[in-house]
């Protein structure tokens, strides 16, 4: 099964697709990750990206493009795919089902994350991460069960994106209404979409998630 998972940013899309993956084995691609890996390792990619990441612009089609190609030719053909924060444009739309139809796979179910705008800055500004294992967390809403230490693995160490900041995600903000939200009749057309209150609570929005996956 390989799905998509949309929605502005601090949806919730990544910790959804963190419980998706523990619970069945699928993979997550998240273009975001990726380009902040390139950006770690200095990559020319990274090098191309790293100011418009830190203005909340999109990075190029044709970078993340082939990002993602390369991820799913990593992976194990049996193995699921969750999309996070790609496709955000209607020219990745049309790269992804090219992508999933050269690798013989197709695009099982989209996602969409309803959520008040109002509470978007509140999440995206609480959010924190381990740096270890990559677990996402919030200040508010989703903090380690003991405090300092990882869940999942243990580490003390955390940290921040440095776009998460209330002026960055207006920016991010705008260019989902602007360029991602418009891809989404596409895959209306396909009777493919399921959309989730994503203002409910962490737990809620998975079952939600998960029932529209068992139809
Ligand atoms: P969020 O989870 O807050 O929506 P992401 O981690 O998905 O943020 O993305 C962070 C930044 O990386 C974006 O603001 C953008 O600059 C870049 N980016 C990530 N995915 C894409 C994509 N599919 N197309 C273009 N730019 C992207
Ligand atoms: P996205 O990947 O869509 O940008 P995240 O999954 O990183 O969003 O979520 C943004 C922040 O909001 C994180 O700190 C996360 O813990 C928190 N969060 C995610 N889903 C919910 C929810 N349903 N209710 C409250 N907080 C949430
Ligand atoms: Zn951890």
């Amino acid at each position: 099964m390989n799905i998509i998972l949309l929605g502005p940013p601090g949806a919730g899309k990544g910790t959804q697709a963190q419980r998706l993956v523990e619970k069945f084995g699928m993979r997550q691609l998240s273009t975001g990750d990726m380009l902040r890996a390139a950006v770690k390792a200095g990559t020319p990619v990274g090098l191309q990206a790293k100011a418009v990441m830190e203005r909340g612009e999109l990075v190029s089609d044709q970078i993340v493009s082939a990002l993602i190609g390369e991820e799913l030719d990593a992976m194990g053909a049996g193995t699921g795919a969750i999309f996070d924060g790609y496709p955000r444009t209607a020219a990745q739309a049309e790269s992804l089902d090219a992508l999933l139809s050269d690798r013989g796979r197709g695009l099982d179910r989209v996602i969409e994350l309803e959520v008040d705008e109002d509470a978007l800055v509140e999440r995206i500004c609480g959010r924190f991460t381990c740096a270890n294992c990559g677990k996402g967390y919030h200040d508010k809403f989703e903090q380690p069960n003991q405090a300092g230490v990882c869940d999942k693995c243990g580490s003390t160490e955390f940290k921040r994106r440095p776009d998460d900041n209330e002026e960055t995600v207006r920016t991010r903000m705008a260019e989902y209404r602007a360029k991602t939200a418009p891809i989404l009749p596409i895959y209306d057309a396909r009777g493919i979409v399921t959309r989730v209150n994503g203002m409910a609570d962490i737990d809620q929005v998975t079952a939600a998630i998960e029932r529209a996956l068992s139809v």
